[in-house]
């Protein structure tokens, strides 16, 4: 190749000489720098150049050069442990925190669904294990931690009410008692990060689901009146070595968190955009929580989860590495099939096994998730409660396609034939959502005639509330209107009461074994438990009831098994009358499964 002769025009030339000139003010701009670096070290004179008038400037100069600087900033009592440590590692921010927070008293206001509850109770082990002490009393409070929910814009609605509403609390708080300091943590938090503290000078802590272990330092800033925001979404976060501190110690049931997040993608749903990626926690962790609890006298765990029966635990080196993830019948997934670990069915067998007299129950599942392994584990184990929840969310295929849900109208119904042939006493409950994107009069029929062609216990039914940050936020149009949204909810509720009114009554005459959990909250004659279908039942307080065994009688007390003949029912409870007290086994011992087909994988 020929090298050309570099020939320049009289732009170029004007080009490159401002170009020298610019590169020779910057390379004496940095001379200067320089020499003021080394000044800021060596004690500072005056010389025969300085005017009377420069100075007060150069002995203010002087004192700020030689006065503290950061390393003094930082050097109080609380870092004299650090003091013999070499310099990068002290880390002058991560002091001991308690200093801040001692008894301090902390309100949980929680909102939204078991998860939240749940997450309630890990924030409080952490809180606890810092410190601070809890109240039920609001107004004795320090701190006020909103655990929120975003899943639909009435959620969030209600949340601000009430900031609202302690935004007056906090103003009106007596000059004595410390500032009252309020955060805001959850789903909302994590969708709306800095907006709420921008909108909002009520709120002092921002924390997302992922956050949690944050929480004293976060709230050791408040101190200093600042306010602090943690909204980092994690890959890996399960908190899975920290044991809930219950907020009920003296329930007979509890929930143990198995897994995080979801994959699903489903277009409505903000879920994945605040709970982040799905994970799972490891099941030797999970065990020893169900043990403990067991160990506390609980009686009935639910395992709980995002995508609950999608669980998968990859730690331990023996987990089989070559088992794919196997979905019901004619269900996909948007994801990759996902290889290896432990999967739901070997986690429900183990829990299962604690206590054989300790029910288990799981929410909330993905219909695509209950292959047969988890069908036949159900089965199998008369703790396994037999009532499943099976969010159908539509009825119809083409509402299911736009809603990203992975399966078809046809492949539902099959799934819940096949669920019934070998499980027949299940009860099932629902999700559903009325005025999707686009959903027509006769795409929502569908969604009653699914109703009743299932014909479920229980159903959490809602008109349709669009996301920001949705798959169905960016593509599809939120055009169903509301006073229609409102008319297809009431018939969806009219259709589910008229069929659970249909099933409870159905259970007049029918012995039922009852867990325990309280007096009934409208007397104290009556007491109130579940039944294995988690329908709720109502019995009478004060009655002597006799052993199964003929050993005797006695009271019925909370966290008892009792056997129970239904006479009386509505669409929301079953009433009955005790026959005898019992053992969760001596109940199922006779007979069970006599009606059901033994599934063989
Ligand atoms: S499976 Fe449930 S949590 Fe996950 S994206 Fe779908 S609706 Fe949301």
């Amino acid at each position: 190749m020929n090298a050309k002769p570099l020939v320049l025009n009289s732009v170029q030339l004007a080009f490159r000489n401002k170009l020298h000139k610019e590169v020779h003010n910057y390379r004496l701009a940095l001379r200067n720098f320089s020499c003021t670096r080394i000044r800021r070290n060596t004690p500072q004179t005056s010389t025969e150049s300085d005017t009377a008038e420069e100075k007060p400037l150069l002995k203010f100069r002087n004192k700020l050069l030689n006065g503290p600087n950061l390393k003094h900033f930082f050097k109080d009592e609380h870092l004299r442990d650090q003091e013999n440590l070499p310099e990068d590692e002290v880390i002058p921010y991560l002091q001991d925190i308690n200093r801040y927070t001692p008894n301090r008293k902390v309100y949980f206001d929680v909102y939204g669904c078991q998860m939240n509850v749940n997450d309630t109770e890990i924030i409080w082990a952490i809180l606890k294990e810092n410190k601070f002490e809890r109240t039920p009393n609001l107004v004795d409070a320090d701190v006020i931690l909103i655990i929120t929910c975003a899943i639909r814009d009435s959620a969030e609605e209600k949340i601000w009410g009430r900031l609202n509403y302690l935004k007056g609390i906090k103003k009106s708080r007596l000059k004595d008692r410390p500032s009252l300091k309020i955060g805001l943590l959850g789903c909302m938090a994590e969708r709306l990060k800095e907006k709420v503290l921008e909108k909002d000078g009520t709120v002092d802590v921002v924390a997302g689901p992922d956050s949690y272990r944050d929480l004293p330092r976060l709230l050791a800033l408040t101190e200093n009146n600042q306010r602090s925001v943690n909204v980092l979404l994690s890959l890996d976060e399960t908190y899975a070595d920290i044991t809930p501190v219950r907020l009920n110690e003296d329930s007979v049931s509890a929930f143990v968190s198995i897994m995080r997040g979801c994959d699903n993608m489903c277009t409505y749903c903000i879920v994945p955009f605040t709970r982040g990626r799905e994970r799972s926690r490891l099941v030797s962790s999970i065990l020893r929580e169900v043990e403990h609890l067991s160990e506390q006298g609980v009686k009935e765990v639910t395992l709980l989860g995002q995508n609950v029966n999608s669980y998968r635990d990859v730690s331990e080196s023996d987990s089989r590495m070559d088992n794919v993830t196997s979905l019901a019948k004619g269900f996909k997934t948007v994801y990759k099939a996902k290889k290896g670990g432990l999967r739901f069915a070997d986690l429900l067998q183990r829990v299962s096994g604690v206590n054989p007299e300790m029910r288990v129950r799981f929410t909330s599942p993905h219909p695509k998730d209950f292959p047969d392994e988890v069908i036949q584990m159900i089965q199998s184990h008369p703790n396994i409660c037999k009532n499943l929840h099976m969010p159908a969310q539509s009825g119809n295929s083409a509402v299911l396609e736009r809603m990203r849900r992975g399966y078809t109208r046809e492949a539902y119904l099959e799934l819940v034939k096949h669920i019934r042939r070998y499980i027949p006493q299940v009860a099932l409950s629902s999700d559903f959502i009325c005025g999707f994107c686009g959903e027509t009069d006769e795409e929502f029929e569908d969604t009653i005639t699914l109703m009743e062609e299932v014909q479920y216990n229980t159903a959490f039914l809602f008109p349709y509330s669009m996301r920001e940050k949705t798959t169905a936020h960016r593509r599809f149009q939120d055009d169903v209107p509301p006073h229609v949204k409102q008319q297809r909810l009431e018939r969806m509720i009219q259709v589910f009461r008229q069929t659970a009114l249909r099933l409870n009554t159905a259970q007049i005459g029918k012995t039922h074994l009852v867990l325990i959990e309280g007096y009934s909250r409208r007397s104290k004659n009556f007491l109130q438990g579940r039944n294995d279908q988690n329908i709720k039942v109502i019995l009478p307080s004060s009655e002597i009831v006799p052993f199964k065994d003929g050993s005797g009688a006695r009271e019925v007390n909370v966290g008892d098994y009792v056997a129970v003949h239904v006479n009386d029912a509505n669409s929301q409870i079953l009433k009955a009358i005790p026959l005898y007290l019992t053992s969760l086994q001596d109940f199922y011992a006779e007979g069970y499964l006599r009606s059901a087909v033994k599934m063989q994988l």
